[in-house]
């Protein structure tokens, strides 16, 4: 019996209710649905690898060339970035923090965890992710204007704005947080209208880069570039 007629054998038999029915697997049971534990062990390949490096660059060298194409055919051309995992990188804070998040608490134990992203984000270490300071660099050589959209909280302004000075963007011309008084059921309720106000100010936004798809929905830029980012999501 070639294997076609086996299969078609058992196939009448199930169907006859003659043989019991496998029992179900994970995955199977449910598809669509990972298994967290293999999530996370996918996560630490492809960082450890260097492949999110490898893409990160990828998506940013894609943008700059956009950029620098652009800038001299419109008025005040513009570069809008998100902040968390587009210009600086929390790396350290979710391994330490196993792909968690703690929003409050202590961070005094680097490399290990548990770390607070807000003792984190006011110790403003965090690294620019290098495919995108070459980006900011190249937009400012050629007029373009840049703005920081961020969903960080405006009572972390000032270790915002250390941090990115420090992880060496300069001479940014925005630097947009959330209020106290803006919470929105989405970020991208919060950020589109902030785009909005850009252009409301003159400016043209030729591009938008985000690690989110909510740093990119709703409009207002001519071009979109989304970086990787398998480790959490912000909707
Ligand atoms: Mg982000």
């Amino acid at each position: 019996m070639g294997l076609r007629a086996a299969g078609a054998a058992c196939l009448v038999a199930l169907m006859a209710g003659c043989g019991p029915l496998p029992a179900p697997v994970d995955g199977a049971a449910s598809p669509g649905l990972v298994n967290v534990g293999d999530a996370r062990a996918a996560a630490m390949r492809y960082h450890d690898s260097g492949a999110y490096d490898r893409d990160l660059v990828r998506v940013a060298e894609a943008a700059r060339r956009w950029v620098e194409e652009r800038a001299g055919q419109v008025a005040r051309p513009t570069l809008v970035l998100d902040i968390d995992e587009t210009s600086l990188s929390n790396w350290p804070v979710m391994k330490a923090d196993d792909f968690g998040y703690f929003r409050t608490g202590a961070c005094d134990s680097l490399p290990a965890g548990p770390c607070g992203y807000l003792a984190w984000e006011s110790r403003a270490e965090a690294a620019a992710l290098p495919g995108t300071l070459t980006l900011v660099n190249a937009a400012q050589r050629h007029g373009v204007a840049v703005f920081f959209v961020s969903g960080r909280g405006e009572a972390e302004r000032a270790a915002t704005a250390d941090n990115l000075t420090h992880a060496g963007y300069r001479g940014w011309a925005g630097l947009y947080l959330r209020g106290p008084g803006t919470p929105t059921a989405s970020a991208a309720d919060y950020k589109a209208p902030v785009r909005a106000a850009i252009e409301a100010r003159g400016y043209t936004i030729i591009a938008n880069m985000g690690d989110q798809p909510s740093d990119l929905a709703g409009g207002h830029a001519e071009r979109t570039f989304l970086l990787p980012n398998p480790f959490y999501r912000i909707n």
